[in-house]
């Protein structure tokens, strides 16, 4: 049997790329809280990007956003999911009955099996026992489907943009008593609305129904309802999508559908008059994108509504 997770076949390549337009103020810092009481800048995330330093978001903050929201979309819908935090992936909570080792993390027991050379039944035993979301996004020591390049301020030739900066005083409060600290002012540095980066989404092999998933993050995306960075509480991260792109090749195929990649769950879709075929590639850019994540979206609710075959 061929499973798309599978990192040796390659039968399907998915290519989503645009630009994210913050729409309220963007903060996407370092992770490190001010220490309490001290006057401190909180500047943004910066990279050294061709001599210059300029803000970014990083490719992982955009797939912890993904997973998260994923996630999510999967329990409404019925779908067992774990968490994906550390400690708690399916590698470290669902168990193996072995007959000769007994009872194996499923983490231990896929290690195991690969160092024995015996990869087939590793991932089986992956296949059957991991959630959707550890074999789209990956678990410890399984690099999932989906690959987040880090978003730069730059237009498609790669050429910077220009990005305002501004900063806002916050207080520091003692969150003990709830007193305010002595010297207890500090800056936050954040992206004025405005700001563009080119973010670029590879995915291998995902299934329709998948695709859906992702495009109803996209979707929802758009709509304001996911923030990224931080300060999501006062009014921060919220986003637009511009100008995306999608390119898609399906290996020993070239038309316009996309197959099914899962026997009984995935669904074929026919990109017909959406799509253009250059170079084996399906491509399609603008308001024809939205439209084949809106029938990618049919797949993603026509194998969700089979939720206890995962
Ligand atoms: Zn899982």
């Amino acid at each position: 049997m061929m499973y798309w997770i599978s990192s040796s076949i390659l039968l399907r390549e998915t290519i989503l790329e645009g630009y994210l337009t913050n729409i309220s103020p963007l903060r996407i810092g370092s992770g490190r809280e001010p220490p309490l009481g001290a006057t401190v800048d909180l500047a943004v995330l910066r990279i050294l990007y061709e001599g210059k330093l300029v803000p970014y978001i990083p490719g992982s903050s955009l797939k912890g956003v993904f997973r998260s929201q994923a996630t999510a979309i999967a329990k409404s819908v019925g779908l067992d999911v774990c968490t994906g935090l550390s400690k708690e992936t399916c590698m470290d909570l669902k168990k193996i009955r072995d007959p000769d080792l007994g009872e194996q993390k499923l983490g231990d027991y896929v290690d195991l099996k690969l160092r024995h050379g015996d990869s087939k039944n590793a991932m089986k035993s992956f296949w059957e026992n991991a959630c959707l979301m550890c074999k789209v996004f990956g678990s410890p020591g399984y690099a999932g489907k989906l690959y987040f390049s880090d978003a730069y301020p730059i237009d498609k030739d790669g050429t910077l943009l220009s990005i305002r900066l501004g900063t806002r005083t916050g207080i520091a409060i003692d969150r003990r008593t709830g007193a305010v600290m002595e010297r207890a002012l500090y800056t936050v540095e954040y992206v004025e609305p405005g700001a563009r980066f080119r973010f670029n989404i590879r995915c291998k092999n995902l299934p329709n129904y998948v695709l859906g998933l992702i495009g109803v993050i996209l979707r929802v995306s758009n709509q304001g309802q996911i923030r990224i960075g931080g300060f999501k509480t006062r009014g921060f991260g919220e986003v637009r999508i511009e100008d995306l792109k999608f390119r898609n090749k399906d290996a020993h195929q070239i038309d316009t559908r996309l197959r099914s990649l899962e026997d009984g769950v995935d669904s074929e879709v026919d990109l017909q008059d959406l799509v253009k075929i250059e170079e084996a590639w399906q491509v399609a850019e603008g308001d024809d994108v939205w439209k084949i994540l809106e029938k990618l979206e049919e797949a993603w609710k026509v194998a969700s509504s089979k939720g206890s075959s995962y």
